[in-house]
């Protein structure tokens, strides 16, 4: 989908003779970066496929174009979750997060991921891997405070520092309303009763629109083109809503537009991304309401006194940027590194994760050096108060005596039964004459992890894969994997 996405907007550059500076994309991207991620995307098994994203993420394509995209409800949801507050999920494609704002030659681009369940929204983000068929769905759903979150923009958002573009995957509710809906209800016949029960599109995005009035707003989700606009009583200010189909019904799919940037800082002028720091003063200001808890909780009303109180002022918005300016100022650097140890160069091959179970919350490092440059206390920050997240080094692999031919072990000891669909299988047809240290050929793995080899036919050599330090190893001319020696282990 990504290539053919890139593809069109080549093609169109090249007929039209124009030049588009960024592609902007409204979710269901599926940003799978190998087969084992398959586990943690929510889609019938006959749709689990790799996709091409895998091959930008490894450095095969180059995304050709910035882009920026929300989380719809087809994702990768264990990449996504680490980086709540967004960041790169490969060279030159940046996630706006659960929510978020980034500044793009002066435009201010907000967006919110996933969508919207009744049952879900109020809820904690308490989503930790492995998934369960319950966690695996409720992850993509949007939560109040993201929606709060986005709120507390609003106090800036009609005169000194207006939204020009907010991104969502499923629509705002009752957006039907300002467009042509008869002809909505011709085209898709199915919608015709959720809009009679009030019922298509989210509810909690709905209230954004008046309260954010973006100039554009687009959205995805629905697979067809559907054109609105919300006037604004407010200077004759408008909001215009598009939807376009999904790529695959090759219609209507794309739109080119031209944006004036209206309030363009000096600074903004080149081809980079920025920090919003509005946005990033609210972020600071509300971590404390973020909650791991799978119940309802709370979460203040932007109408209340107390949700208020979360509205940045101009001091706080100050000193965030002083914070930001002594680590580097407010540009997003371009520091894409992937997250976990993964083998690639296995020519023809589905690149291997090194966590066939998706077991393991690896930490980004774009969401802790964010943190950092914003100066949480520790106890503030996410991942520190929550105890119960299994991290990469949490996981000392156990000799695991029972497994059998043909079935995978993770490195917990845990059986996993091979199945096509949803786990590598390795088929056990090495000879297992020794072969000297300090190389093994990928072939004759069938589980590798920073510290362990496991071998297809059951034996395993406890050494480090990976150099202290790297989460990721390139096979060599032969194919083979370097195992860096540091313990007595023989194999
Ligand atoms: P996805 O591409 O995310 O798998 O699925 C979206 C599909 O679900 C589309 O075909 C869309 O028409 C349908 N859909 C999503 N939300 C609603 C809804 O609220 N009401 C109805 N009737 N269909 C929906
Ligand atoms: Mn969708």
């Amino acid at each position: 989908m990504l290539d053919e996405m890139y593809r069109s907007v080549e093609g169109y550059e090249l007929i039209e003779k124009v030049k588009i500076d960024l592609i902007l994309v409204c979710g269901d991207c599926q940003t799978v970066r190998h087969f084992d991620d398959l586990k943690c995307l929510n889609v019938p098994d006959k749709y689990k496929k790799m996709g091409d994203f895998h091959k930008y993420y490894s450095g095969q394509e180059k995304v050709p174009k910035l882009t920026i995209f929300v989380g719809g409800n087809h994702e990768a949801s264990n990449y996504l979750m680490t980086l709540p507050y967004g960041g790169w999920v490969c060279d030159n494609f940046y996630y706006l997060g659960y929510a978020g704002v980034v500044r793009y030659k002066g435009l201010r681009i907000a967006g919110v991921s996933g969508i919207y369940s009744h049952h879900d929204c109020n809820r904690g983000r308490f989503e930790r891997l492995p998934f369960n068929p319950d966690s695996i769905r409720s992850i993509y759903h949007t939560r109040r405070l993201d929606i709060f979150r986005l709120q507390l923009l609003s106090r800036n958002a009609d005169d000194k520092d207006p939204l020009d573009v907010f991104l969502s995957h499923d629509w705002p509710g009752r957006i039907y309303d300002y467009g042509n809906k008869n002809q909505l209800i011709r085209f898709k016949p199915h919608f015709e009763r959720d809009i009679q029960r009030k019922a298509l599109g989210s509810p909690l995005t709905e209230p954004l629109i008046k309260q954010l009035k973006p100039k554009k707003w687009f959205a995805a989700h629905l697979h067809c083109k559907f054109q609105a606009q919300v006037k604004h009583d407010t200077n004759g200010r408008c909001t215009e809503f598009l939807s376009l189909n999904k790529i695959e019904n090759r219609r209507n799919f794309m739109e080119v537009i031209d944006l004036e940037p209206n309030q363009a800082q000096e600074s903004e002028h080149d081809d980079d991304l920025y920090h919003d720091v509005e946005w990033l003063t609210i972020l600071k200001k509300t971590i404390s309401l973020e909650n791991s808890s799978s119940e309802n909780v709370s979460c203040p009303n932007i109408n209340d006194d107390k949700g208020k109180t979360y509205l940045p002022t101009d001091d706080e918005i100050k000193q965030t940027l002083e914070l930001m300016e002594k680590s580097g100022g407010l540009k997003i650097e371009k520091n894409f590194k992937m997250v976990e140890p993964v083998i690639y160069n296995r020519t023809g091959q589905l690149p291997p994760s090194m966590d066939m179970n998706r077991e393991k919350n690896y930490k980004n490092h774009l969401t802790i050096k964010l943190l950092e440059r914003l100066q949480f206390q520790s106890s503030e920050a996410p991942d520190s108060r929550d105890q119960k997240i299994k991290q990469e080094d949490d996981f000392k692999v156990e000799p695991d005596t029972k497994s059998e031919p043909g079935n995978c072990t993770n490195g917990q000891g845990i059986k996993q039964e091979n199945d096509s669909k949803s786990s590598i299988k390795f088929e056990p047809h090495i000879d297992v004459k020794p072969k000297p240290f300090p190389k093994v050929k990928v072939e004759d793995c069938k589980y590798s992890s920073p510290n362990n080899v496991e071998f297809n036919n059951n034996t395993k050599i406890k050494k480090r894969v990976f150099p202290e330090g790297q989460s990721q190893v390139e096979l060599d001319d032969e194919g083979c994997l370097p195992v860096y020696v540091d313990t007595k282990g023989e194999r």
